[in-house]
C-alpha cells in the first residue's frame, strides 16, 4: 500500500479524523526518496532498529523492509489504529505507545534486542530534538548509529568544526562519542504540514573507541560546559568562574598544555579539551 505522498497522508488523516498536533512535532514526511535515504543511512543490514515517533508509519515501512525487527515508540495513542492499518503487512514491527523521554532505552534494547548492536532512526519531533539526542548519547548505549532528521540549525551544531559559529558543547559531545556527518538536506515543503524551517538528516556512527583519551569524563564535560558558558569571554575567565578557581593557577594549567588562556572556548579542538581536562584532573 502506498501511503507516502501528500495526497496519501491527507487521505489517511481524513479517514481517521486525525488532526496534526503541532505541540507533538507532527510534521509527516512525504518523500519516498528521503525515507529511503534515512533507512539506508541507518546501515541496518538485517539487524534490529528502534524508531522514535513513527507517525503514520512511512519511515517504519522502509525500516521494516531492511530490518529483522523494528521497535517504534510513539507517544500519541490516536496513531495506534492508523499504524495497525498502514503496517499490517509486517510481522517484524512492534509499536510501543510511550513517551521516549520517559523510557529507559538501555533496558528496552536489552529486552527487545539482547546482545545486538542496533541502530536508532527517527524523523524527530522538533520540540525535543536536542534532549532526545543528548539523552541517547549520554546513556552510552552500545548502538551502531543514530540517524535523525532534525532542524538544519541543530544538524549544523552537531557536525560543526572548531572555530565556527555553530561549534559548541553539543558538537563536542557528538564528536567525542560519534562520527557525525550530514546525509542530506530536506526542504520544508516535503512535509505535511510543512514546518517553518528546513531539515537535515544526520548520521552519528558510534565509535567503538572514544575519539580522545580522557581521565575523568565528568570533569571533561564540565570543562566543555564552562568553556562555552559565556561565548564573549576568554577561556580563562570561563574556566575560572565555572570552577571557582584562582585565575593565575588556571592560566598556569592551560599554559602547561600549550593553550593560550586568552583564547575563546569555541576555538579548542576535541584533543585540546581532553588535554586541558586531563591537566585539571
Ligand atoms: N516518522 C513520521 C514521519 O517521518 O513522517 C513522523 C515524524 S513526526 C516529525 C514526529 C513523531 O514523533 C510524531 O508521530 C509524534 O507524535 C511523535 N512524538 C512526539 N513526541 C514524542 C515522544 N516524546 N515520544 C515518542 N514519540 C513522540
Amino acid at each position: 500500500m502506498s501511503f507516502v505522498s501528500p495526497t496519501d497522508i491527507k487521505r489517511i488523516a481524513a479517514k481517521y479524523d486525525f488532526r496534526f498536533k503541532k505541540g507533538l512535532g507532527q510534521n509527516f514526511l512525504t518523500s519516498q526518496e528521503v525515507l529511503e535515504d534515512i533507512a539506508e543511512a541507518a546501515e541496518i543490514d538485517g539487524g534490529g532498529v528502534i524508531e522514535i515517533g513513527p507517525g503514520f508509519g512511512v519511515l517504519t515501512n522502509e525500516l521494516a523492509k531492511r530490518a529483522d525487527k523494528v521497535v517504534a515508540l510513539e507517544i500519541d495513542d490516536r496513531l495506534m489504529p492508523v499504524l495497525a492499518d498502514t503496517l499490517s503487512e509486517y510481522d517484524n514491527v512492534k509499536i510501543i505507545n510511550r513517551d521516549v523521554m520517559k523510557m529507559d532505552i538501555a533496558a528496552l534494547i536489552a529486552e527487545e534486542f539482547p546482545g545486538e548492536r542496533i541502530s536508532i532512526a527517527a524523523n524527530l519531533p522538533y520540540y525535543i530534538t536536542t534532549p532526545i539526542i543528548t539523552t541517547i548519547i549520554e546513556a552510552r548505549l552500545n548502538i551502531k548509529n543514530l540517524v535523525v532528521m532534525v532542524q538544519k540549525e541543530v544538524a549544523d551544531r552537531i557536525t560543526a568544526q572548531p572555530g565556527t559559529k555553530d561549534y559548541g558543547a553539543l558538537s563536542v559531545l557528538c564528536a567525542y562519542y560519534t562520527e557525525a556527518e550530514t546525509i542530506r538536506r530536506v526542504p520544508a515543503e516535503l512535509f505535511v504540514p510543512p514546518p517553518k524551517v528546513d531539515s537535515t538528516v544526520v548520521r552519528m556512527r558510534f565509535r567503538e573507541e572514544k575519539a580522545v583519551s580522557v581521565n575523568d569524563e565528568k570533569l571533561f564535560f564540565k570543562v566543555v560546559k564552562a568553556a562555552f558558558s559565556q561565548r564573549r569571554k576568554t577561556l580563562l575567565n570561563c574556566l575560572a568562574s565555572g570552577f571557582s578557581t584562582d585565575k593565575a593557577e588556571t592560566a598556569k594549567i592551560m599554559e602547561s598544555v600549550g593553550i593560550d588562556p586568552m583564547r575563546r572556548g569555541e576555538t579548542l579542538s576535541l584533543s585540546e579539551f581532553a588535554n586541558l581536562a586531563n591537566a585539571m584532573y
